[in-house]
Parts: structure tokens; C-alpha cells; sequence
């Protein structure tokens, strides 16, 4: 239970608003919450059979997390990967794992490097996600030593795009098939696509939606919330955005209509403190510890949330400066909050956030 209360306060965002519950018809929405992805979600959702479709939802998040993305779990595609780098093996990467992959080595291109998948080892080490989530209880600081370590491990330059290869089979690594991988790796990098699982995700629920013909729906996973279709009285959606501040405020919100995706990513999302230090989840992939500049949160708003998700990743380790220019070059609007509390907007997030007078 206190992991749950923890995981909605600091969610990023909050929706605002909806009425009715349980309910299933096209102008009252059906709401449901619960845990998935290692995070609260939040499904309100205008359709006939919205129940169901709030089901296959569900059942999609699982199999997202067990089946494809988790580097925790020992099945899904990202940990047999991760696996068959560590014998040493070719992996095999198939469709859509090598679309994000790819996608992923763009964006680590064009912001400099600040997202990187390959930090798994790193991330592992530091292990945030299970001391943030029992109250930090037996964290200790990695050593230097420790973290070098893992870091020479990490980075995407290590990575690199076959590009006449297709993938031929349903084969983990390269033994007794055809030359089919994509990509090449040099050494056991370990993967961790949890900076875009959750925007993958609203990707997917997005056609879940289209394809059950909802007619509107407003979906948050962790820190990033989709908004589909109309609302039946024709209001625009609100997404709150969270005062990294004061977690338990909120700064404003975000007025939508039609399909967006928001992401915010933040140092009060997953963190421990130590000695009066907070040891937060976004790292640096220069220096292997905790992004250590003038931010607190970053949201991003998108057409879909594979690149908000990674953008709002990506910026934060950026900084505001240029994060704002990443933000800009990728034609998203972002939100920048700094430590003294100070809002730094693109131009058109100025004309969607509607901050709340305190
Ligand atoms: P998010 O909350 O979307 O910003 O994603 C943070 C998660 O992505 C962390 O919990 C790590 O699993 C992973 N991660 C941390 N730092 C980075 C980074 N610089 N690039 C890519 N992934 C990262
Ligand atoms: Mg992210």
C-alpha cells in the first residue's frame, strides 16, 4: 500500500476532472486503476464495452512488461538480449524491439548522447527503482570504482546498424540461421528501454483504442498520459502537471484536444536520499551518476509517446538550455521546472500550460 500511495503522489502528472465510474457508454466514462509496468495507471475511457477495452489494456501492459521490455525479467526479449550479449552471442532483434533500438540510437545522436539504452549495468548498480520503492532501506553509494566499471559497459556507440540485414526467424542469437540481426554490438552492453517503455506503451494502447473504436480516452502510465478523440461535451482534456516542488501541488495543467502524449520525467519520481543527498533515477550517461544540474522535471508534449517519453529522458539530462533547442530541433513543446521553481516553456507549451495562481 505505501508503495502504491507513493506511486500516485509522484507520478508526474494527474488528470483532472471525469465524472461517472464503472459505467460503460459512450458520453460517461469508464475509470479504473491499478498497477502495471511497476507503476500506477489510470484508465478513464469513452466507449461501448470500455470495460473491455480496458482489460485488453491491461493484459497489453503485462505483456509489454513480461514478454518484451523488461530488463528485470527474465523472458522478455530486452533481458534474452541481454543474455546472449553476455555468452558473447549476435543477438537476433526483431520487429518492433529494432524500431525502437533504432530509433533510440537517433535520438542518443541528436541529444548528445544524454539518452542511452545501454546504461542497464549502471542502472542496475545503482538499483533506485527497488531502494525508492522500500524506503531506501540498505542503500549505499556505488563506488567509483564500481560504477567505472559499469559504464564501460554502457554507451550506444557500441551499437551498430546492419543496414542490408532483415530478421529471418523466430531465433534468440545468430547460431544455425542466416545472418539476420540488424545490429552488431561490441562487448555485453545491457539494455534498459525503461526511459521509453511507458511512451511504447501509450503507443500501443493508442491502437487499442482506434481499434475498439473509443471514442475518446484519457490514459496515464507512470509519468506519461495519452489523450484520444473528443470528450462527448466537447471539453478539451486537462493533464495536471505535478509541482516537483511540493509533490502533493500541482503547477498547472496542460489543455488538450484530440491525440497527445505527455511525459514528465523528474527527481522526485523514483529517488532515495542518503546523508542528505538525493540519489534520483535519470543518469548521467557521461559520468554514470545521477543528473546533477539546475532541473527537476521536464514534460514534454508529443504526437506519440515514444518520443515524448525519450525526449522528456533525454532534456532532462540536457538541462534547460539545450534541452529547450533538442526540444525544439524534435518539434515537440516542453515545460522545463529548475530548483528555484522557475518555468521555462517553448512557445507552444506557453499557449497550452495554464498555470495555477497560488
Ligand atoms: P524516465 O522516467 O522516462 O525519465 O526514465 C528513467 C529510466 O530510464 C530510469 O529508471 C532508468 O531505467 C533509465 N535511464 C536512466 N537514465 C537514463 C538515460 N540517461 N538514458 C536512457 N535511459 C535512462
Ligand atoms: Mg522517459
Amino acid at each position: 500500500m505505501k508503495r502504491i500511495l507513493s506511486l500516485v503522489l509522484c507520478a508526474g502528472m494527474v488528470l483532472i476532472g471525469g465524472s461517472g465510474c464503472g459505467k460503460s457508454a459512450k458520453d460517461t466514462p469508464y475509470q479504473k486503476t491499478n498497477i502495471a509496468m511497476g507503476t500506477m495507471v489510470t484508465q478513464t475511457i469513452y466507449a461501448e464495452g470500455a470495460d473491455e477495452l480496458a482489460s485488453h489494456i491491461d493484459i497489453l501492459l503485462q505483456q509489454l512488461e513480461t514478454e518484451e521490455l523488461s530488463y528485470r525479467l527474465p523472458d522478455s526479449k530486452v533481458s534474452k538480449i541481454n543474455q546472449s550479449l553476455g555468452n558473447g552471442e549476435t543477438p537476433v532483434i526483431q520487429a518492433p524491439l529494432d524500431t525502437y533500438i533504432q530509433d533510440c540510437l537517433k535520438l542518443w545522436e541528436q541529444s548528445d548522447g544524454a539518452l542511452d539504452i545501454t546504461l542497464g549495468k549502471v542502472v542496475s548498480l545503482w538499483n533506485i527503482d527497488t531502494y525508492s520503492a522500500n524506503g531506501g532501506e540498505g542503500f549505499e553509494v556505488p563506488s567509483k570504482e564500481a560504477i567505472e566499471e559499469a559504464l564501460s559497459q554502457a554507451g550506444m556507440e557500441k551499437i551498430h546498424l546492419q543496414n542490408n540485414l532483415v530478421p529471418q526467424d523466430d531465433q534468440t542469437t545468430q547460431q544455425n540461421s542466416q545472418p539476420s540481426s540488424q545490429f552488431t554490438f561490441d562487448g555485453p552492453v545491457s539494455l534498459d528501454l525503461g526511459a521509453v517503455g511507458k511512451g511504447i506503451a501509450l503507443d500501443r494502447i493508442h491502437d487499442v483504442l482506434m481499434e475498439g473504436g473509443a471514442s475518446a480516452a484519457i490514459i496515464q502510465v507512470g509519468g506519461s498520459v495519452l489523450t484520444y478523440g473528443e470528450k462527448p461535451n466537447g471539453q478539451p482534456f486537462k493533464v495536471a502537471v505535478v509541482n516537483p516542488l511540493d509533490t502533493g501541488k500541482q503547477l498547472g495543467y496542460l489543455s488538450l484536444k484530440g491525440q497527445w502524449c505527455v511525459s514528465t520525467s523528474g527527481d522526485y519520481e523514483r529517488y532515495v536520499e542518503k546523508d542528505g543527498v538525493r540519489y534520483h533515477h535519470i543518469l548521467d550517461p557521461k559520468t554514470g551518476y545521477p543528473v546533477d544540474n539546475e532541473l527537476c522535471s521536464v514534460t514534454i508534449l508529443a504526437k506519440n509517446g515514444f518520443l515524448s517519453d525519450a525526449l522528456s529522458t533525454a532534456c532532462f539530462v540536457c538541462g534547460t538550455k539545450t534541452g529547450m533547442e533538442l526540444a525544439k530541433a524534435c518539434e515537440v513543446e516542453a515545460l522545463f521546472v529548475n530548483k528555484n521553481g522557475e518555468l521555462t516553456m517553448t512557445e507552444g507549451m506557453q499557449k497550452i500550460f495554464v498555470e495555477n495562481k497560488q
